[in-house]
């Protein structure tokens, strides 16, 4: 075989299809349920090595000829972690799989009470970090053409190497768009791609092991005088920079956790808990294999190759500088399965996450959420993958463009592991802190972004790039601590390491800080304590026996939160929807969907849909769990509806008892001044009785004139006693209300008739003005009771009206239902201040000649209130002024 660039793509291609092919079987036989070797130990610990991309395949030797055994930091972090932090790793499958997590994202959003903007947050950091990683892996295929087809002196000259990394990156889409999207799985696994990538981790350390043994027993003669020349060269003398290997060994370590596409196949992809175990100690000895032979191939790459060639490639050719076209070949199917599988996983890890937290919320907020239960919704997140993927590794390609493509291997991939590292804080503090919080988190992950990118991601363009050569010197605006190589002036650190320190501490920080300064909302309480205890809740046995026992859940807890009686009424109603009696329905979507809306009525929609939810989805919370949730938010609403009902009704009996106290003073004044008045009313009248009967029985020598005239005083003070005691009976009876209606149906006119008469205004000297046609209005009402109102007006204006020429106006306008009867003389009227008070017992406008007890007004009042109307002064007639209001008779109001 020669490294032909033809045959190098034929071989591509039928790699590719050979991958599919695994990857269809796979399928295939998971679908069918005859996939259980697919769910090996091994085949998870193979799929963990997408952690050696073709960084590690082609950088790490780069990266030893470069900086030495610094490169080991690499796979130190992630060693650590396996083996030492193995119960996180546990603790994270175990959230993952009860919470059905299908994301970095979705985990940190989901933890964070299912905030929507802290995954959308997390997306765009995870899209920004890989973006860098994926332009490695351009980068690293691009190169190794071009070391093929420099050995190829049949091909021509490679033309521009930007056309071969956008053919990668487009034919990498591609085949991730097959691979990723070919169907979607609730849980977002894919059996088919896991397969693939663990063939590929076996080809790609095959191929490292093969060049390995080639360079240590073909080229330098075996183990000892490649130790030998390892001693020799310039690696042995490299110096151990403790700052940077201590923070690179942390940096992999964070990475391991955090990488989406870590994440993905350690998380998401996982099927049993156990496989943990097995690759707890299998994925370190992967790392130890591929990396073993790092080191030799650096040296001998050093020394056999000519000067400047680049180190990165040096797993490619060497074998091809020896003529070795086979073995070149399967290095470069090495390098290729590594780019290959990381990049279908990374994409698969983004794209989901993309679409999940962006394009669907968008989708769906656009369309209304309409298609949520029909089957176009499947299409639409197919499509908005199959976007995402190609949008993912557009930006990879630009990163590749900008960057220029030049920058070592190992400097882009730890950029990357930097900026995803920043999920660490939320990430860890999440599953570890029931304190944790949203806000925490966010303001945590924002300051470490902030910091990575500029600290890190804007100068890893290099210099003049985004950020000129100025600010790199003298900061942003001449501001020396915002230097990125310098924050805060601390000069003379490893930039990465620099960058790290910074982003990690203001992260960390930021997020102790907040959430111990902010208060976690319910569902971020309950969904703290999940993923807190994650082993307390979950691992029990979850007996749905079906329909109904879900619907007694749901009811339990409904009952709970909406109280008995609506709940009942809710499921009842429901249960006759679907044909069936008593209380207990289907859970139909329907049925569902209802109930969360009465329930976000009453605990908020994110409380009600993870209630229904995790009933129906049997995922991690137990019922009694969620019992005590609904339990305490009952209580607290209960408590709260009572304290507020409790202080409205103080405030009210404390109203009306001041108002009654009011009352009280107000009618022990009116009792006092009452009394004192009758006792001077009745006293006037019986002190000239008195005296005049006294001057009768003592004076006998009293002309009979005189006599006569006493006589005539006692009697008229006799008769104006008994109209007072008369008048104040009355008022008394009507007050009491015992007073016997005696109505009958009549006309307004012959009623004013009957008062004008009797009040003897005719001739009094009283003109009376009236509208004869007017008064023809038919009443339904006491009419004796009403003219004795009639005669009391007309009386008055008799009595008070001050004018030279007295008159009176009676006025009648019916219409709306009621009439009105105004009274109106020329008078000099009644005082503004005194309008209202004219109608109390015993009051008198001021002290007149003329005029009674002050009663005539009051007993008026009383007996219009009595007949269902009214009586008022009417300001601004010119004169004293009385409007009487009554209801229209029934059958001339019904016309
Ligand atoms: P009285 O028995 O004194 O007439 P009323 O209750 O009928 O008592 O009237 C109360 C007071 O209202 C009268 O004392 C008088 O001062 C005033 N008043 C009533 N009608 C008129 C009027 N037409 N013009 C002026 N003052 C009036």
């Amino acid at each position: 075989m020669t490294a032909n660039l033809n045959v190098l793509v034929a071989v591509c291609l039928g790699y590719v299809a050979f991958l599919f092919l695994v990857a269809f079987a796979a399928e295939r036989a998971a679908a069918r349920g005859r996939g259980g070797w697919l769910r090996s130990p091994l085949v998870y610990t193979l799929s963990l090595s997408i952690y050696c991309t073709a960084w590690t395949f082609y950088g790490a030797v780069g990266y030893a000829a470069r900086s030495g055994l610094e490169y080991l930091t690499i796979y130190l972090g992630p060693t650590l972690v396996m083996i030492g932090w193995w119960w996180t790793l546990r603790k994270l499958v175990r959230i993952g799989r009860t919470q059905r997590v299908t994301s970095v994202a979705d985990l940190i959003s989901s933890r964070y009470g299912k905030s929507t903007f802290l995954a959308v947050f997390v997306t765009l950091i995870a899209v920004i970090g890989t973006t860098p990683y994926i332009a490695l892996q351009l980068q690293s295929v691009t190169a190794s053409f071009a070391s093929i087809a420099q050995a190829d002196p049949t091909a021509g000259p490679l033309d521009d190497n930007r056309n071969i990394a956008l053919w990668v990156a487009a034919g990498l889409a591609f085949f991730t768009i097959l691979f990723g999207t070919r169907n979607l799985d609730a849980n977002e696994r894919h059996h088919g791609v896991v397969m693939a990538i663990a063939v590929e981790a076996v080809v790609k350390l095959l191929a490292l092991l093969a060049v390995g043994v080639f360079v240590v027993w073909g080229l330098s003669g075996g183990v000892g005088e490649t130790l030998a020349r390892i001693d020799a060269s310039a690696l042995g003398q490299w110096e151990v920079d403790g700052a940077r290997w201590a923070g690179l060994t942390f940096l992999s370590a964070a990475a391991f956790l955090t990488l989406p596409r870590m994440f993905q196949v350690m998380v998401v992809e996982n099927d049993d808990e156990r496989h943990l175990r097995t690759a707890s100690w299998a994925f370190p000895l992967y790392l130890m294999l591929i990396s073993l032979f790092v080191v030799p191939i650096a040296v001998v790459g050093l020394e056999v190759m000519p000067q400047g060639s680049n180190p990165d490639q040096f797993v490619l050719t060497v074998p091809l500088s020896q003529g070795q076209n086979g073995l070149a070949m399967l290095s470069f199917l090495g390098g290729f399965s590594s780019a290959t599988s990381m990049v279908i996983v990374a994409a698969i890890a983004l794209a989901t996450m993309v679409s999940n937290h962006i394009v669907m919320p968008i989708w769906l907020h656009l369309t209304g959420g309409g298609a949520v239960i029909s089957g176009d919704l499947r299409t639409v997140v197919i499509l908005s993958r199959r976007l995402s993927i190609a949008v993912v590794l557009g930006f990879g390609y630009l990163y590749y463009r900008l960057s220029g493509g030049g920058a070592a291997l190992a400097a882009i991939g730890l950029v990357s592991f930097a900026g995803v590292a920043q999920f660490l804080p939320a990430l860890l503090g999440g599953i570890l802190w029931r304190g944790a919080t949203r806000v925490g988190a966010l303001v945590g992950l924002s300051l470490g972004f902030v910091i990575w990118v500029w600290c890190l991601l804007l100068p890893s363009f290099g210099l003049d790039v985004v950020i000129s050569e100025a600010v790199f010197t003298q900061g942003p605006w001449g501001i020396g601590w915002l230097r990125p190589y310098a924050l805060f002036g601390i000069e003379g650190i490893d930039p990465m390491v620099h960058a790290v320190l910074w982003s990690m501490l203001f992260n960390a920080g930021g997020f102790t800080v907040a959430s111990l300064l902010s208060f976690p909302t319910p569902l971020e309480r309950l969904q703290g304590a999940q993923f807190v205890n994650v082993f307390d809740h979950s691992g029990r046995p979850q007996n749905w026996a079906g329909g109904i026992a879900q619907s007694e859940d749901l009811m339990v807890m409904a009952q709970r939160i909406l109280g008995p009686a609506q709940a009942q009424a809710l499921f009842q109603e429901a249960a006759q929807a679907q044909g069936l009696a008593g209380y207990l329905p289907e859970p139909t979507p329907d049925f569902l969907a209802r109930l969360e809306r009465e329930l976000a009525g009453s605990v908020g929609a994110a409380t009600a849909h993870a209630m229904v939810g995790q009933i129906m989805g049997a995922a991690t919370v137990s019922v009694e769990d969620l019992l005590a949730v609904a339990d305490e938010t009952a209580q607290m609403m209960e408590y709260s509806s009572t304290l507020e009902a409790k202080s409205n009704e103080l405030a009210r009996t404390a109203r009306q008892l001041r108002a009654a106290n009011e009352k009280l003073t107000q009618l022990s004044v009116q009792k006092d001044a009452f009394l004192s008045q009758i006792s001077h009313e009745l006293r006037t009248p019986m002190t000239s009785i008195r005296a005049f009967s006294e001057i009768l029985r003592d004076g006998a020598g009293l002309d009979p004139a005189a006599q006569a005239k006493y006589a005539g005083i006692i009697h008229d003070e006799a008769i104006r006693l008994t109209r007072l005691l008369d008048d104040l009976l009355d008022l008394s009876v009507l007050e009491n209300g015992q007073v016997n209606l005696n109505i009958r149906s009549g006309v307004l006119s012959d009623v004013i008739d009957l008062a004008v008469s009797a009040s003897g205004a005719e001739h009094g000297g009283l003109r009376l003005r009236r509208d004869r046609a007017r008064e023809d209005v038919r009443l339904d009402t006491d009419l004796d009771r009403l003219s004795q109102v009639f005669i009391n007006l007309i009386a008055n204006a008799q009595k008070y009206c001050d004018a030279a020429r007295p008159e009176l106006t009676i006025a009648v306008r019916a219409g709306g239902g009621q009439v009105t009867v105004d009274f109106i003389d020329n008078g000099s009227g009644i005082p503004h201040e005194s309008q209202t008070m004219v109608f109390e017992k015993f009051s008198r406008v001021s002290d007149q000649k003329a005029g009674g007890a002050g009663l005539g007004l009051a007993i008026c009042r009383e007996i219009m209130a009595r007949l269902d109307g009214s009586i008022a002064y009417l300001p601004g007639q010119n004169g004293a002024a009385f409007r009487v209001t009554l209801p229209m008779a029934q059958r001339i109001a019904a016309q």
